[in-house]
């Protein structure tokens, strides 16, 4: 027997309709290329998101079309996340961080008909356009005064429009189509460490499920008594979630835009009265630094979520400690959209004391109902969640992955599972911990070590700043790990005195076989450590134990 309750298709667009009417002055605010402040408020976006949807398909934008977006977090492009779904077309964010071949590979494999841009990125569409084969019209997302002259930078771009002008010559008078919740809404590439990138298609189902998951109490935690300013990029995996699941509840938005430096976001925190943040441990860094160096607080901000790549323990202690803010650390993927888990704590832990709760928090946190986990050994077979056995982590869930844009890379599926090339241990209470990715876990002797771990370690001392930890080949031992550093500004500290630090701290096997200071580290276009640039960098490398 079927339920009686209907069968209302979950769309993106509702959620825009839903913030228009119950939080209409709730504000958005961005901070723009040109330095500005723009803001306006839920029903304003909604309005410009229904003039937007009509300039689209007055450019012969149609459903099941492809639409590229080069863009910083903004309320452009925020409109555009909206319009381009809203008509059954499909929005692909492209990391414009990415080499130029990896961007016009992208936007050749998406077919995108049309590609909106940032006045940042006019160098690069100029230098871009020849080799992109599909795209009719290319978009500045800015007013007509911004626009270059013919014969200016960007004068040489075919068919170059101008965002405003666009929107002007519409109204806002249009009803968002209805369709199978199923359609494909939004294309988000995964950088790829190996091979071409290969393309994530959302659906506005998985995209709906995924903002309730995300917007739950011991998830992201979100509110109409919030203002978020998402950090992590609009192109990064749709913000996790934030532009969707900060609407689906009201809350306010601040978007910073190009300027992610450690001063400006500090300062948008400030003045916004921001109460939670969300991005990768590389922006944070740059935050408490100018933090420390200008000794000053927060007024307003609560919690800040902390992912991408694991967030160190140090991290965690300086912002609850010094500054007063809870530090979620999550963890997820471009084809998990991205929410996986996130570490909140439980009643019981409640008394634990706070160097016990930070381990707690260190780990990458608990799974979000809709994604289910289970770590397998090499043959595939389940592993306890002792929180000590660990094996390779499958996932499976409404907002998963089934296969990439085009059947690339073929199934990727096993038994229905996602396998994420994440190794990790769950504790009896649920908490996952990574300890490698597949790829970049030490293999010393027949048994692992884990980079993670003895990275955490190097960047909770005092002198260092930032740290990677890679496997060198040793004849007898197949890998040896070494640490490469970054020292603070102005500290000392040799080979020696780092490689003491970690006595105590780990198993005898484990001690680094090396330690070479660098002046920087190598980063991805989603601002992880590049252990593969590494690795390469490192390949001659000959160990003093070797
Ligand atoms: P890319 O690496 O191409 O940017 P993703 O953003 O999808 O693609 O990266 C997902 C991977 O990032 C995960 O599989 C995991 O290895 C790593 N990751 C994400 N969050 C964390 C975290 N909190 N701790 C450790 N690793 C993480």
């Amino acid at each position: 027997m079927h339920g009686l309750m209907m069968d209302t298709p979950l769309l993106i667009t509702d959620l825009i309709r839903f913030a228009d009417r119950n939080h209409g002055d709730t504000e958005i605010v961005s901070k723009t290329v040109e330095g500005e402040i723009h803001r306006y408020a839920y029903r304003e976006a909604h309005a410009r998101a229904r003039r937007l949807a009509k300039a689209l398909q007055a450019l012969g934008v149609k459903a099941s079309d492809r639409v590229g977006t080069l863009a910083w977090n903004g309320y452009r492009h925020y409109e555009l996340y909206y319009a381009i779904s809203g008509i059954g077309a499909v929005i692909n964010t492209i990391n414009p961080r990415l080499f130029p071949e990896q961007i016009a590979y992208i936007s050749n494999h998406a077919e995108n008909t049309a590609l909106f841009f940032d006045l940042t990125f006019v160098p690069l569409v100029e230098k871009l356009a020849p080799q992109l084969k599909t795209i009719r019209h290319y978009v500045l997302m800015t007013d007509r005064a911004h626009m270059p002259a013919r014969s200016a930078p960007g004068g040489s771009i075919p068919n170059l429009q101008c965002y405003e002008e666009l929107m002007a010559k519409q109204d806002e008078r249009f009803d968002w189509p209805s369709f199978d919740e199923r359609t494909a809404a939004a294309l988000c590439y995964t950088s790829g460490t190996t091979g071409n990138p290969k393309g994530v298609l959302y659906s506005h189902r998985s995209t709906i499920l995924h903002a309730y998951g995300a917007a739950l109490p011991d998830a992201l935690d979100l509110s109409a008594r919030d203002a978020v300013l998402p950090v992590v990029p609009m192109f990064h995996a749709n913000a996790w979630s934030l532009p969707y699941a900060c609407t689906m509840v009201g809350a306010k938005m601040v978007f910073p835009g190009p300027h992610l430096d450690g001063k400006s976001v500090y300062e948008l925190i400030e003045q916004e009265k921001v109460t939670l943040s969300a991005g990768v441990p590389t922006v944070w860094l740059m935050l408490l630094q100018h933090l420390a160096a200008t000794k000053s607080k927060f007024s307003t901000l609560d919690r800040t979520v902390i992912g991408g790549s694991a967030c160190p323990p140090a991290m965690i202690r300086a912002f609850q400690e010094d500054y007063g803010v809870t530090v979620f650390h999550a963890w997820g993927m471009t084809e998990m959209s991205p929410l996986g888990t996130v570490g909140s704590l439980k009643a019981k832990q409640a008394t634990l004391s706070k160097e016990e709760q930070r381990a707690v928090q260190a780990k990458q946190g608990r799974g979000i109902f809709g994604v289910e986990m289970k770590i397998v050994d090499e043959e595939g077979k389940d592993l306890p969640w002792d929180g000590k056995r660990f094996g390779n982590l499958l996932v499976k869930g409404p907002w998963i992955a089934s296969g990439y844009m085009k059947g690339e890379g073929g199934n990727p599926l096993k038994d229905g599972w996602f396998p994420t090339g994440d190794v990790a241990t769950i504790d009896p209470d649920g908490y996952m911990q990574i300890t490698d990715r597949s790829k970049d876990v030490i293999k010393s002797g027949g048994e692992w070590i884990s980079s993670i771990d003895l990275e955490n370690i190097a960047v909770a001392h005092p002198a260092v700043q930032e740290a990677a930890v890679i496997g060198i080949r040793h004849p007898k031992w197949d890998e040896r790990p070494i640490v490469v550093a970054v020292k603070k500004a102005g500290q000392a500290l040799s080979r020696e005195e780092l490689l003491k630090f970690y006595e105590g701290k780990i198993a005898k096997w484990w001690m680094p076989d090396d330690v070479v200071f660098v002046e920087e580290l190598p980063h991805t276009a989603t601002g992880k450590l590049s252990k593969l640039t590494l690795r390469e960098k490192f390949k001659d490398y000959r160990l003093p134990t070797a």
